[in-house]
Order: structure tokens, then sequence, then C-alpha cells
């Protein structure tokens, strides 16, 4: 099986991969999340940053558009 990672947090997918196709192009994510992050243009947070957002569950991002 091909291995998937979020194109986002480049974390390794092992659930159901989010995947958007954005002007004809495929996109995967490993969470809504990432794909909200990827699609305003948040500047990339690190793995670690990620791991403690997804470990404490209580994210809070202001997507300021
Ligand atoms: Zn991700």
């Amino acid at each position: 099986m091909q291995e998937l990672r979020c194109e986002y947090c480049n974390r390794q997918i092992k659930n159901e991969p989010e995947i958007r196709v954005r002007r004809g192009i495929k996109h995967v994510y490993c969470s809504e999340f990432c794909y909200r992050l990827h699609f305003y243009g948040v500047p990339r947070i690190t793995y670690e940053d990620l791991q403690k957002m997804y470990e404490l569950r209580t994210i809070s991002v202001k997507l300021e558009v």
C-alpha cells in the first residue's frame, strides 16, 4: 500500500486521508485542520507543535481571511 503523507504537516496518514481537489490537482491531508491551514496559507508549523495540539485537543485557530 502506498504511503500517504499530509501535504501540510508531512505526517504519515494512518487513518482516512482528507482528500481535496483544487484546480484539478489532488491534495492529501491528514485532517480537515491541516487542509484549512494550508488552504488559508497559514505559515507552516512544526511537527512538534502539531503533536502538542493534537494531544491537547484544544485546537482554536483563528482563520482570518
Ligand atoms: Zn497534516
